[in-house]
């Protein structure tokens, strides 16, 4: 037991090389050799510690259960570092208390039992790893705020993208509109120049001729080419009426104005209308019992129409023809039917037929501009309307036309 007193020199000098500071104890936790580095860790004179009870290196709090683990630790001793998992302090001479990493080496002489404790000063460790954790939560809070901004910064790119693909989609969109009304105003020009140049010279002439009867008696000659006249005119108009529809509907423009009127006003206007456009021995069969009918619905786009639909069967059938407009109401819909006996639609054609600026082969002898039942289909849907037709080839065609109206009476 007495072996570290006596032999105290050999254990200085084989202790003092090593930096870390070594206190050996015995079984009753009494300090029987320190080395310098130890001494000066815990601000000891040499010597000082000798035969000191070990608790004197131990902050107060850990006493009891330091006690505790140091029979747990004799009973099973074994090479091993201490404190595993918690942090361990020593205390000073000067009651400073400072962190520590201990390593216990259990060995026996001559039956004696003693630890030799390897104790390090870890201040400066615990220092920089302080400063290291708070570098690092410092940076992670950085990080995250930084991410945050990313966040917000991509949010508000991604709401700036959307903006810019709506302005994009709205500006290409007006883009194509004025394509298209430019492309209208070319097709305007070509079909005028086409479209107005024989009924315009059919004007002159008729007027020219007119001027020739100077006769009281040659009246009938002049009504003739009055007559030749306003057909001319009134054909003439309708290819305007077309073409400001289209426009309208172009440019997003048309406005719908609901009136109630009588549904012959209407009729009556349309048949007189299309009767100057009669070829000989043509004649529009008509109801007479719709006197009574008051309809609620654009007055205009009804006129427009029934006029198309009644002009085309007139246009596209020969002499001696009947065109029969028929009028049914049912369920809250007025239904019109136009039928005709003249050139038909080839079935092939017959898919193309509301597409703007289509014309049959069949029709080309025929003027026309291939916009009216576009524009006529384009009103009456957005009107909750609609236009169907069955058509043959030579033999004739029926176009069938349904209207709401929710106010009417008979
Ligand atoms: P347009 O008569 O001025 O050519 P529309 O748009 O009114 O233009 O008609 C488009 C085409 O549909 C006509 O060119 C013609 O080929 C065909 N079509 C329309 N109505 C009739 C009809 N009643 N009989 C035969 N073909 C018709």
């Amino acid at each position: 037991m007495k072996v570290f007193e006596k032999n105290n020199n050999i254990f200085r000098i084989l202790s003092e090389a090593i930096s870390e500071g070594i206190i050996v104890v015995n079984d009753d936790q009494i300090i029987v050799a320190t080395n310098e580095a130890a001494n000066e860790i815990f601000g000891f004179e040499e010597d000082e510690l000798i035969s000191e009870k070990l608790q004197i290196l131990i902050p107060q709090e850990y006493h009891k259960n330091h006690h505790n683990h140091f029979e747990n630790f004799v009973d099973h001793s074994g090479k091993r570092k201490m404190g595993i998992g918690r942090d361990l302090f020593g205390i000073r001479k000067n009651g400073k208390k400072f962190p520590v990493e201990v390593g216990l080496n259990p060995f026996v002489i001559y039956d004696n039992n003693y630890v030799m404790a390897l104790v390090s000063d870890i201040t400066l460790r615990k220092e920089q790893e302080k400063q290291i954790y708070e570098l690092n939560t410092e940076l992670e809070r950085k990080i995250e705020k930084r991410t945050e901004e990313l966040h917000c910064t991509i949010t508000e790119l991604e709401e700036e993208i959307k903006l810019r693909k709506e302005a994009e989609a709205i500006t290409k969109e007006s883009l194509k509109k004025e394509r298209d009304l430019n492309e209208l105003k070319t097709k305007f020009l070509s079909l005028v120049s086409h479209e107005f140049k024989t009924p315009l010279s059919g004007i002159l002439t008729s007027a020219a001729l007119i001027g020739k009867y100077t006769q009281f008696e040659q009246q009938s000659k002049r009504d003739k080419h009055l007559d030749t006249i306003k057909n001319k005119v009134k054909y003439l108009d309708n290819i305007l009426n077309d073409f400001l529809s289209i426009e309208r509907l172009e440019t997003g423009k048309v406005t719908y104005k609901f009136n109630s009127f009588p549904l012959s006003k209407v009729v009556n206007e349309v048949v007189y209308n299309a009767n100057m456009l009669l070829k000989d021995g043509q004649r529009i069969s008509y109801p007479d019992d719709i006197d009574d009918y008051i309809i609620d619905f654009d007055e205009k786009i009804l006129e427009l129409t029934l006029s198309n639909l009644i002009h085309n069967a007139v246009k596209y059938s020969g002499e001696n023809s009947v065109v029969d407009l028929q009028v049914s109401f049912e369920d809250d819909m007025f239904t019109f039917k136009i039928i005709d006996q003249g050139i038909g639609i080839p079935e092939k054609e017959q898919e193309f037929i509301f597409k703007r600026y289509f014309r049959a082969e069949n029709a080309l002898l025929d003027q026309g501009t291939g916009i009216g039942l576009n524009i006529v289909k384009s009103h009456l849907e957005n009107l909750g309307g609609s236009i169907t037709f069955t058509s043959t080839e030579g033999q004739g065609s029926t176009f069938t036309v349904q209207i709401p109206v929710a106010n009417n009476s008979k």
